[in-house]
């Protein structure tokens, strides 16, 4: 009887531990980094997802996301974040925000914010599922500005290559007509002069609204990044430094070999290398490291709308972005750490601003801006993907009839409150030649943002395939 008893304790303690180990197997854990240049839509994208998965078992409508299909999602919550040093993504603000009259959208992404989700989930198949009846993913969304991405090349540059890389750029006529004052107050600079940190300081901020200027006429290669986005750097003498003519360099006799000690060059410089080491360099090593999975958001139809200058300075931003995933090629990252992202998805954001028959064109042109980036780079193991988003759907599609014939249009809001209903016109496939943009251009609209009612989903364009990419692989 004894050795009966202490058989079935035995089995029982075995059972035990082997629905502990397959809890345990069951918790998974991904980390899905957002990023994109300035208003790409990582808020509004991340305020959707959240909003997606919280409703999943509500009103979200979410057909391609297979767990959900499935009937496999027991539940979703929010849970605390564990990166007490990052801001927490201000969610509830954004839907209060999205739904209140008049509606707003959320407050754009001015720095990194981070928040937890916990999906419960049943298992799909396969022997876990006797150990477990259902499982965990915790879910850590991280969001970023992609201006910080394009900081990476900096590291492989001393000061003066950073110089004559940033004279390069003015070749653009209307980036040099930007730069003109700029330029002049810094050739006003005696750089071998006792080191004066509050000249530094005001002409760095010169060059600082130079970049902004750049910004609002559709620029987007704009480097240093924390000088559009400076997060908690706003003010601290680390952003106090601006590249300088390489005439200008070689008029005052500078050579980093030889800097005059305590002298603006000297300052200069060591605020170049200082902002590489402490600003640069630990985004990539504390966070960046961490990311299993990355999205980032396109918005090709502002740099349509912007011209054909845009359009060419936001594929050369997306190179540049690109060297951050390129893991193969690029032995920056290498010296950094072992990068872990298994996923990259590229969408170009806002696809409510065209009609669903220009949406495959949208796709096509959104992969013709990264053709040339991918095919030099390598990127080892990483599966990529390109497609569209509406992460807050802001629009309505329906056909309206001009001229006897039935075209596709779209009904939405202005932000004045107007009902708009338009062709907002076609959406080329590939980047259209010079002599296009000089006759014509694009003007897709804005729209305002939807009000959302009580206890309801967001409505969104392919959000769930997104999801589906992202998540389904981690929820069997
Ligand atoms: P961020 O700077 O990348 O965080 O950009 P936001 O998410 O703040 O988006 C910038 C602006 O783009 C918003 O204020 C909206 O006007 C617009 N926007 C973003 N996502 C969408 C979308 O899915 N649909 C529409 N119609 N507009 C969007």
């Amino acid at each position: 009887m004894d050795k009966a008893n202490s058989a079935q304790r035995y089995v029982n303690q075995a059972m035990h531990h082997a629905k502990l180990a397959g809890a345990r197997l069951a918790d998974k854990h991904v980390n899905l980094a957002v990023t994109g240049l300035s208003k790409s839509g990582k808020t509004a994208f991340i305020t959707s997802l959240m909003n997606q998965l919280l409703e999943v078992n509500e009103d979200a409508e979410l057909p391609f996301f297979s767990t959900k299909r499935e009937g496999r999602i027991i539940g979703v919550k929010r849970s605390n974040q564990v990166d007490l040093s990052a801001s927490r993504f201000a969610y509830e603000d954004a839907i209060l925000g999205l739904s209140t009259e008049p509606p707003t959208w959320p407050q754009s992404t001015t720095g990194i914010s981070q928040i937890r989700l916990v999906i419960r989930y049943k298992k799909k198949s396969g022997l876990s599922r006797w150990l477990s009846e259902d499982a965990k993913l915790t879910l850590d969304i991280t969001d970023y500005p992609g201006e910080w991405l394009l900081d990476l090349p900096l590291l492989d540059m001393d000061f003066v290559q950073w110089c004559e890389y940033s004279s390069r750029q003015l070749i653009n006529e209307q980036r040099a007509k930007l730069a003109a004052p700029i330029r002049a107050e810094i050739e006003a600079i005696d750089l071998n002069a006792k080191g004066d940190e509050l000249l530094l300081q005001k002409t760095a901020e010169s060059y600082a609204k130079y970049l902004k200027q750049c910004q609002q006429a559709g620029f987007q290669l704009l480097l240093p990044g924390r000088f559009l986005l400076p997060g908690e750097l706003l003010g601290a003498p680390v952003l106090h430094f601006f590249p300088v003519s390489p005439e200008q360099l070689i008029a005052q006799n500078i050579d980093l070999a030889k800097l005059v000690k305590g002298s603006n060059a000297e300052l200069l410089v060591k605020r170049f290398e200082y902002y590489k080491q402490h600003v640069v360099r630990p985004f990539y090593q504390q966070h960046f490291k961490r990311f299993d999975r990355q999205i980032i958001l396109v918005d090709c139809l502002s740099a349509l709308n912007n011209g054909l200058h845009s359009y060419q300075d936001l594929q050369a931003a997306l190179q540049w972005i690109m060297q951050s995933f390129a893991y193969g090629s690029s032995n920056i990252l290498k010296r950094l750490f072992k990068p872990k992202i298994d996923k990259l998805v590229f969408a170009a954001s806002k696809a409510d601003h065209v009609t669903p028959d220009q949406q495959v064109n949208l796709v096509k042109l959104l992969d013709s801006m990264l053709r040339d980036a991918r095919k030099q780079l390598q990127f080892d193991g990483v599966v990529t993907e390109s497609t569209l988003i509406a992460a807050i759907k802001a629009s309505t599609s329906g056909k309206a009839q001009i001229n006897g014939e039935f075209v596709p249009v779209l009904q939405g809001r202005t932000e004045d409150g107007l009902n708009l209903t338009l062709f907002p016109g076609e959406v080329p496939a590939t980047c259209p030649k010079a002599e296009f943009w000089q006759k014509q251009g694009f003007a897709f609209p804005q729209f305002a943002a939807p009000l959302l009612k009580d206890q309801q989903a967001l409505p969104h364009i392919r959000m769930d395939q997104v999801l589906d990419f992202m998540l389904a692989d981690k929820l069997l």
